[in-house]
């Protein structure tokens, strides 16, 4: 085992700040569930006490790859890192395959078609007229499950729909640094053609502004081109919002900040905004009792604001929070913000 990761591991003091902050131990309450106990078996494989069998491998999955834990963590460690490595040292060539790119696509595509049976999406995207001319080149990062799930992407400027690799942080967690590496190194190649590549979804655009090497300052957020407009709504709403854990709380603020200075919106934030919707990139198919009570959670919060519409800005937060609208029978429509943003207000000035 590298040396680097044995150390980090070891770092772990047992301080136990990672149990008041991780979703998945709030959710189980087991301690082979948070992060201080997967180091604790990881421990025991350093010792030879433990093997890396089936309920390690169980135990190191049960994770949302939400960083909290670092965020919360005396020893700034690096959890989801560590378990990718893990992983991609010790996964058999069995789990290699079952987190190949050929399946991560084939289970993309079940999932795509599952989820357009369960949610149709009933409403025509509007389509931007007057588009602001720019001499920069804009490209558009559509991720796996964007369109599909959040409705077709269109902003008040002209773009072109480059064609991406996936960001590759589902194959990261799953510990297949190989396929991340070479589908970085794609994607950083493409951005280079461009001046600038708007991002729509929380989680390619955290995964992207840290691939090492890239330039940051081409990486935008969708809603920088939102800021400083007069917008108003289409009709009066009450709306709230729900921070996916891979945005910044300066990026959440400035999406706050849109959302209240919107004409006709009422803007209530919700009670533990941060609180991860428990669904984290496909983890909601291998653990749903886990997944459903954090989704549930989430939405008996959402609806103490009173609000006409929850938005968020990654697709799977919109489908956990669709999820949970569907566990507690209610009656809040979920909306992606781009989606709602290009179809339910209009740029005045
Ligand atoms: S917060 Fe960090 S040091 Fe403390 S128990 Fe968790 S992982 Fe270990
Ligand atoms: S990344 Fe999130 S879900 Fe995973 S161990 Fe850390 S706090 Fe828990």
């Amino acid at each position: 085992m590298d040396k680097e990761l044995v150390k980090d591991i070891v770092n772990c003091s047992r301080c136990g700040l990672c149990m008041d902050v991780c979703p998945v131990y709030k959710a189980k309450r087991t301690e082979t569930s948070v992060s201080r106990g997967k180091f604790l078996q990881l421990l025991g494989i350093i010792n030879k006490k433990l093997k890396f069998d089936r309920r390690v491998k169980y135990n190191l999955d049960l994770c949302l790859g939400c960083k909290k834990c670092k965020a919360a963590c005396p020893s700034d460690i690096d959890a989801v890192k560590i378990f990718a490595q893990i992983k991609s040292e010790f996964n058999s060539p069995f789990d290699n395959f079952l987190n190949s790119a050929i399946i991560f696509k084939i289970k993309m595509l079940a999932l795509r078609i599952f989820y357009k049976l369960k949610y149709p999406f009933g409403r025509k995207a509007v389509k931007i007229k007057n588009k602001k001319e720019t001499s920069l080149k804009i490209a558009h990062f559509e991720g796996c499950a964007t369109r599909s799930v959040c409705g077709k992407f269109d902003a008040p400027f002209k773009f072109v729909n480059e064609k991406f690799e996936c960001c590759a942080l589902p194959f990261y967690v799953k510990g297949r640094l190989d396929i991340y590496e070479k589908y970085k190194k794609r994607n950083l190649n493409k951005i280079s053609k461009y001046d600038k590549v708007v991002f729509d979804c929380a989680t390619c655009y955290d995964t992207v502004l840290n691939y090492e090497g890239v330039d940051k300052s081409k990486i935008v957020y969708f809603t920088d081109f939102y800021k400083q407009k007069k917008l108003k709504a289409v009709s009066p709403l009450i709306v709230s919002f729900h921070k996916p854990c891979h945005i910044d709380n300066e990026k959440f603020f400035e999406i706050e900040d849109i959302l209240s200075n919107i004409e006709g919106i009422t803007y209530k934030r919700t009670e533990k905004y941060d609180e991860c919707c428990g669904f984290g990139g496909d983890f909601f198919t291998r653990h749903i009792n886990t997944a459903s009570i954090l989704s549930k959670e989430k939405i008996e919060n959402v609806l103490k604001t009173n609000a006409d519409v929850v938005l968020t800005t990654c697709p799977t937060c919109l489908w956990s929070l669709k999820y949970g609208i569907k566990l507690t029978n209610s009656k809040i429509h979920a909306f992606d913000l781009a989606y709602f943003l290009h179809n339910f207000v209009e740029i005045i000035d």
